[in-house]
């Protein structure tokens, strides 16, 4: 089933590839694996996938024991809290959700212990939603400019989560916020590595993400099946 899935999957990012004029290469396909185990992961890497998202710590850790041998790159996607940095980063290969210089302050701390970079994207909330995580587009400026202090943490790039909607055309204005703050960043002469990707796109919405640029989409209940809890 998993390998059916994102073969469909793969089908559908190359269509919205070719209706916007973009490159399949452009586009990595993150399949976030959070509630499903370590063995159903192992059949989406044998199957292809070298990208698993995580969104809970002790989840991941546990995965990634399970599963040392593969060569899995993990994406760490759920909210971040600054007591748990220490159980991810000697493994993490990019944080999707920093929302605060005070988790970056821990990231650097730990991570310069061990001599390791770590690249991140800032989260932002693009769709207005309370109870969505990530900072405002007006506060990621600063938060970039703090970051660049760091020796260990590297911005890479801005991540959101669109509002649900049924009509993922809906979700397009989240998007296009994203891609703007991108634009708006670089004209203010941010360097181009430190916002070159965009985390956007689940399974509902990713197509009409990858239409407004999206280089990275996160992926779980049509690569898994439908999440239980
Ligand atoms: C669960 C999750 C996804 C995947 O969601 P699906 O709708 O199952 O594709 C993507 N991003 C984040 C941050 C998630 O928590």
């Amino acid at each position: 089933m998993i390998k059916e899935n994102l073969q469909d999957i793969r089908n559908r990012i190359s269509e919205a590839c070719q209706r916007s004029g973009r490159d399949v290469s452009e586009i990595t396909l993150i399949a976030v694996s959070k509630t499903f185990s370590s063995d159903k992961i192992r059949e989406a890497h044998h199957s292809g996938i070298a990208d698993i998202g995580e969104s809970y710590v002790q989840e991941m850790t546990g995965k990634y024991k399970d599963l040392k041998n593969e060569s899995i790159r993990w994406h760490f996607v759920g909210p971040l809290q600054r007591n748990k940095v220490k159980y991810i980063v000697d493994f993490v290969h990019l944080i999707h959700s920093v929302e605060s210089l005070k988790v970056c302050q821990e990231i650097e701390k730990r991570a310069s212990r061990i001599d390791r970079d770590i690249e991140v994207l800032v989260e932002v909330n693009t769709s207005g939603e309370p109870q969505k995580h990530g900072i405002s587009p007006d506060e990621a400026p600063k938060l970039i400019d703090e970051i660049g202090v760091f020796d260990h943490v590297h911005v890479r790039g801005l991540m959101t989560m669109a509002p649900f909607v049924d009509d993922p055309n809906d979700a397009r204005p989240s998007f296009k916020l994203l891609r703007d703050l991108q634009a708006r960043l670089l004209d203010n002469g941010v360097p181009e590595i430190l916002v070159q990707h965009l985390s956007m796109g689940m399974s509902n919405d990713f197509e009409v993400a990858i239409e407004e640029g999206a280089t990275m989409v996160r992926i779980g209940s049509s690569i898994f099946g439908e999440r239980l809890q």
